[in-house]
């Protein structure tokens, strides 16, 4: 470790441990604590609400650490924007600026992890394997960079109202930051959002939604359930094999009673895997059960699938038509998944049982939308330009089986 590095990355820390590590009274540390936020820096002189002698003691001890913004995708289908981003390391994140109803709202999807290691099928993400947790600041600055380019590009009062994690990586595996930048993201001082529109979407890591429950109890809870059957379930999220569907939506269970929250169950549509009547009916009777055990009903979200291999293909090659060829046939060898045709069918059969959906908007198709392809093609051209060295988040080999969180970011309700 660097000795001359400042340990405290500033958008990352609570005023109250800022005025603790430096030894400033709480009003200077709020105000310092909101110019990070707002400049994304440190001012070289301090401003007339804060003493000097206050910023100092914050410049010795912390800094304001950024991300190189290297990929901005604005969808021409929809107001989605992808971006990519270069963490100190080299290694790519995503996220999305997701329009919400209201106009001027926005809701962030952001990035947890470097990859994931639970390996969902359906997931560009689970196919590059786990490199590292996201530091809390790289976390919270994910969602600072989107709200600067909603002021630059969008203005009049757009504003980031919620904050989705559900971007590349699980994030109840990287509870401790994911916890400490929910905490930053809703203080006042830093980006004031609203505790109760943070969702954290998991794959089903039962403890880690504990943790929710006990710590940040105001945050909602979705679970990417893939399938209800177990087996099917099984092949399309391998983390099912460590912790079993029942297992995980007895958790569920347990963090709507102490929050009073209900739970987001997101279910992504794949044809011939998950979406015939017969799965409508399953997921009814555990949506029943669920409630008729919590005394809260799950909301449902179907998503309509994005395929991976629409803009998580590989590069033009310049080798002509038959390289072109080549180059297709291993875009669709790599996405074995195609997006349900079943979706009214497969609601109406939820509505006639008396269960409740919602079909989430499953927007930024042409921009990559899916977790973990901008990042992925990204590497993909790094490593192209650096004639094949591969970039540092070069996705590895994907995995035999996969899991987890749905792959297309919401459109939340
Ligand atoms: S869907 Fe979520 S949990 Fe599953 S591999 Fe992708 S990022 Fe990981």
């Amino acid at each position: 470790m660097d000795e001359r590095r400042p340990r405290l990355a500033l958008q990352a820390v609570l005023p109250a441990d800022l005025a603790a590590a430096c030894g400033i009274d709480l009003t200077d540390a709020r105000r310092i604590v909101s110019l990070a936020h707002r400049l994304g820096e440190l001012p070289a002189r301090a401003p007339a609400t804060v003493r000097r002698a206050a910023l100092d003691a914050a410049r010795a001890v912390g800094e304001v650490r950024t991300l190189a913004l290297v990929e901005r995708r604005a969808s021409a289908e929809d107001p989605f924007v992808k971006y990519a981003f270069r963490l100190e390391d080299g290694a790519m994140v995503e996220s999305v600026r997701i329009p919400l109803e209201r106009p001027g709202r926005y809701s962030a999807c952001v990035s947890s992890q470097v990859g994931c290691a639970l390996a969902c099928a359906f997931c560009a993400t689970g196919r590059m394997g786990l490199t590292r947790n996201l530091e809390a600041w790289e976390i919270v600055e994910q969602v600072r960079l989107i709200r600067r380019d909603l002021g630059a590009t969008v203005g009049g009062g757009a504003r980031v109202h919620g904050v989705l994690f559900q971007g590349m990586g699980e994030p109840l595996a990287n509870a401790d930051r994911v916890i400490q930048a929910i905490r930053v993201l809703s203080e006042p001082s830093a980006q004031a959002i609203d505790m109760r529109n943070i969702t954290v979407c998991t794959a089903g890591l039962p403890s880690g939604i504990r943790r929710l429950a006990a710590e940040v109890p105001a945050v909602r809870l979705g679970l990417s359930l893939g399938s209800v059957r177990p087996g099917r379930r099984r092949q399309l999220m391998p983390i099912d094999g460590a912790h079993p569907l029942e297992e995980v939506l007895a958790a569920a269970g347990e963090h709507a009673r102490a929050t009073g929250h209900a739970p987001m169950w997101a279910y992504t549509l794949l044809a011939d895997q998950n979406d015939t009547d017969e799965d409508a009916a399953s997921l009814a009777a555990l949506a029943r059960g669920f409630a008729a055990q919590h005394g809260i009903s799950p909301r449902i979200s179907l998503i309509p699938y994005n395929a991976i291999a629409a803009s998580d293909a590989p590069l033009p090659s310049p080798g002509g038509a038959e390289d072109q060829r080549a180059a297709e046939e291993r875009r669709a060898a790599a996405d074995p998944f195609v997006r349900s045709p079943r979706l009214a069918a497969f609601r109406a059969v939820l509505t006639a049982a008396g269960v409740g959906s919602i079909v989430r908007y499953s927007g930024g198709g042409d921009v990559g939308a899916a977790c973990g392809q901008l990042a992925r093609s990204q590497a993909q051209v790094e490593a192209q330009r650096s004639g094949g060295r591969g970039a540092s988040s070069r996705p590895r080999a994907a995995p035999d089986a996969a899991v987890g969180a749905p792959s297309t970011p919401p459109r939340p309700v």
